[in-house]
């Protein structure tokens, strides 16, 4: 069933992301300490990246992949041990990294 904004011709969400574009800078730009992770229970990290940078694997461990990184910084804000370090983000180099292109 089309949502409101398919309804009344508008682009959804997803369709204007996808509308964005991307150049990865490398990985260097988020780093996780997963040790840290190992003792975070709620893990809100994995519900607020919009583009799903922060999983769990099959046994439960935290794993990131900062390709496709919003640069939103969502999970810095929402990160339950940022002060013990679980996170350290910075933008990508030399102005790689995503370019929004429509909103
Ligand atoms: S919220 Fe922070 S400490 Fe918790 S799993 Fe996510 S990155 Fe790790």
């Amino acid at each position: 069933m089309p949502g409101a904004a398919e309804r009344e011709g508008r682009l959804s969400v997803e369709d204007r992301t996808g509308l964005d574009s991307y150049e990865f800078g490398g990985a260097d730009f988020i780093r996780v300490d997963t040790a840290v992770c190992a003792g975070c229970d709620t893990r809100p990290c994995l519900y607020v990246c919009p583009a799903k940078v922060y999983k769990e694997d099959g046994a439960r461990n935290l794993v990131y992949n900062p390709e496709g990184c919003m640069e939103l910084g969502a999970c810095v804000i929402v990160c339950r041990h940022i002060g013990k370090g679980a996170i350290t983000w910075s933008y990508p180099d030399g102005g790689k990294g995503i370019s929004y292109h429509y909103g």
